[in-house]
């Protein structure tokens, strides 16, 4: 028995009965200024493209040498790490790919860099991770990260000046309106990362070093599209499972689990009995319930909007930078349609998908060569 999570699945049904939601994931979508129509779009259309998850991972097996893949497998790097990129490197790649996007993202993202509001080097005792500090708007933001050199590295400093770009652009909303709401949060971070992996893609030679790239970028991807959904399906069978039956044993938890994980890999993944605990470590399930669906969401929106920006690059960069300085005084669904965006179409969220799968089709094409 897991006392805690069977505490939150009451305390959350508590509070649908008093507050009269409708669905368990209402006071997340409120929050997240979405209606649930569009969550649950979002959710059957991430599902219906399981296959693609699958087709991913019986190619990687043959990458990685092995048989089939077993969950512990899914993330090795193909092609090993990249490593050794300085950080004078980093910031020419970077700034680069922000100027070909846009001179105005070059100069705020060099802002960054020119003025030292980047805390790069690692130290005894710093903090781990990466993060963009949003101050007050009168107050430029602050970037955290920990650089090694890596790829990642490079992508994730791109991350990270795009929470900075969106955040500068922003302080024009004020201090009650800048922040933008959790599902729209990510927009140019991820933004940021497209454009960088697509100069680095489009740039290099190498076949094996491509396909590197690509099935780095896929695994990015799947992990925040395909496998956050899958946990968010696993969280609502168990508030489901909760309000028919009251308290839930570790062990339906653990069959909930397994259940949801393996309708996204089928049999191209082994579950070992370890990962029947993965959903203890997730701490999103007990302190802020049904939060996994917007990284999905995020990620989603971003490829979409990438669309967007290849059909038609001049009229999409003033508008888009429109949208981030709108921060989030405006509700998601109306920042999208500034951008020509409809996220309420149920089908709205297949340019994304189909873009993922473009993705796979030509690491299959790489790794047949
Ligand atoms: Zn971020």
């Amino acid at each position: 028995m897991k006392p805690s999570t069977n505490m939150v699945l009451a305390d959350h049904r508590l509070s649908l009965e008093i507050r009269r939601y409708r669905h368990p994931m209402e006071p997340r979508n409120l929050a997240n200024e979405i209606d649930l129509e569009s969550v649950l779009h979002l959710i059957e259309s991430v599902k219906s493209a399981y296959p693609v998850v699958r087709r991913f991972y019986r190619l990687k097996a043959k990458l990685l040498g092995l048989k089939k893949l077993s969950d512990y497998d899914r993330y090795a790097p193909v092609g090993g790490i990249q490593a050794g990129i300085d950080f004078k490197t980093c910031r020419r790649i970077v700034l680069e790919g922000y100027r070909e996007f846009s001179p105005r993202a070059a100069e705020i993202a060099g802002e960054f860099f020119d003025k030292r509001w980047i805390d790069a080097q690692i130290r005894p005792g710093k903090q781990g991770g990466g993060f963009c500090c949003q101050t007050t708007p009168d107050l430029h933001p602050y970037i955290l990260v920990n650089y090694t050199g890596s790829l990642r590295d490079v992508m994730t400093v791109a991350h990270e000046l795009g929470h900075g770009l969106h955040q500068s652009l922003a302080r024009r909303a004020g201090i009650l309106e800048s922040d933008a709401p959790l599902t729209m949060a990510e927009t140019a971070s991820v933004f940021g990362e497209i454009l960088i992996f697509e100069k680095l893609f489009e740039g290099e030679k190498n076949p094996q070093k491509r396909l590197g790239l690509i099935c780095g970028k896929i695994d990015d991807n799947f992990a925040t599209v395909f496998r956050q959904i899958a946990m968010t399906d696993f969280e609502l069978a168990a508030h489901q499972a909760g309000l028919a039956g009251g308290e839930l044993s570790s062990r339906t938890l653990e069959n909930l689990w397994m259940k949801t994980s393996a309708e996204m890999v089928g049999d191209s993944v082994t579950l070992t009995e370890h990962y029947r605990h993965g959903w203890k470590y997730i701490p999103h399930f007990i302190h802020t319930p049904f939060y996994c669906y917007a990284y999905a969401f995020a990620q989603l929106f971003v490829l979409c909007l990438y669309q967007k920006y290849k059909a038609d690059k001049s009229a999409f960069v003033g508008r888009y930078f429109e949208m981030l300085s709108l921060g989030g005084s405006r509700r998601p669904d109306e920042l999208a349609a500034l951008v020509g965006l409809d996220i309420r179409q149920k089908e709205f969220w297949q340019a994304g998908i189909s873009f993922l799968e473009t993705l796979v089709g030509q690491a299959e094409r790489l790794a047949s060569k």
